[in-house]
């Protein structure tokens, strides 16, 4: 069976409970945003499910957790979350939540429980009155699990700001490379912004192993006025970034970083190359001089933001990786290490 069919709209939900109450079931009713499914989701509504015969669900909607919880959430959208809750057996119905509160579907459906998770008592509940006053009862689950989708957030965020430890054998870095994405590693597409369009350029996965053989670290440096000028948003960049990367990473190559300028031209910032900016911040963030760091680009702007930076610069137009990588490994031998 789809989970799907269990999603029902209020007017078909007032079917449906009618059609339950008159086979004689009883009905329990909770509600919340479900952001991320997780343990203790499954545990309460199981939980819940074993105190009626038939459990509704009513997911929040996007806006309603935006209202509540936190303007950048929810993180998965609505239909989808109100998908992999009508996935549980646990669940009989679910539907969706536009108030912040359950209050008017409550006083619609009038369930003979309504179950909430939580630490607090049952008369803590705020529409707990409103349940009594209409013959139903209110019951509070403790949770079994101590985590919530805020610690999952949270614990992805902790992740993303810890460098992975190189193998212990590994040896120190002898310089950084500053690529160019556009036209450089990819097929030159004006404001591409759809992963399905990225097309790694020929020499390119063969040089890129040469360098990091050559103990070379990896980063990228992008104009992308696309964004700046509203063409598409820096989610598409990410996505364009990732299917790139999902080819690269299979290949065994590492990006250790990328830097991009999301600023249009008209608004004149220190990062869009032919200014330094990306480069300056990157020979930082690595810690390589610029003698140790080589910048490859194809196009003028390239050329000038290596130079503006004190960075060797290498020119690697589109099917001239290569010897843009021969010509790198032949100036290794002279780096300051
Ligand atoms: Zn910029």
């Amino acid at each position: 069976m789809d989970p799907g069919a269990k999603i029902l709209s209020l007017e078909q939900m007032d079917q449906w409970v009618a059609a339950e109450k008159a086979a004689g079931r009883r009905i329990g009713f909770t509600c919340g945003s479900f952001d991320l499914l997780h343990a203790g989701h499954v545990q309460y509504l199981a939980a819940a499910r074993d105190l009626c015969d038939r459990l509704i669900v009513a997911v929040n909607s996007d806006a309603s957790v935006s209202r509540y919880k936190n303007p950048l959430r929810p993180i998965v959208p609505e239909r989808e979350r109100m998908y992999v809750v009508a996935g549980l057996a646990s669940v009989d119905a679910v539907t969706l939540l536009e108030d912040d509160r359950p209050l008017s579907l409550l006083l619609r459906w009038k369930p003979d429980l309504y179950i909430k998770g939580g630490d607090y008592q049952a008369d803590e509940l705020r529409s707990g009155e409103d349940v009594r006053a209409y013959g139903g009862k209110v019951e509070v689950i403790r949770p079994g699990f101590d985590t919530s989708s805020s610690k999952v957030i949270e614990r992805i965020g902790t992740l993303a700001t810890h460098a992975q430890p190189e193998a212990a054998s590994a040896a120190q870095a002898r310089g950084l490379v500053l690529l160019d994405r556009d036209g450089t590693l990819i097929r030159n597409i004006p404001f591409l912004h759809d992963p399905a369009n990225v097309e790694i350029l020929p020499g390119v996965i063969e040089g890129l192993l040469k360098l990091q053989a050559a103990g070379l670290q990896l980063a990228i440096v992008s104009n992308q006025q696309g964004i700046g000028l509203g063409y598409f948003t820096v989610q598409d960049f990410i996505a364009v970034n990732q299917a790139m990367l999902r080819e690269l990473g299979a290949r065994g190559i590492r990006i250790s970083k990328i830097y991009f300028c999301p600023h249009s031209l008209a608004e004149q910032c220190a990062c869009r190359k032919p200014a330094a900016g990306m480069l300056v911040r990157a020979m930082r963030d690595f810690k390589a001089a610029p003698e140790q760091t080589f910048l490859m680009g194809d196009s003028d702007e390239d050329m000038q933001a290596g130079a503006a930076a004190g960075c060797r610069t290498v020119r690697a137009d589109e099917g001239a990786f290569g010897p843009a990588t021969q010509l790198i490994l032949s100036l290794l031998p002279d780096l300051v290490t």
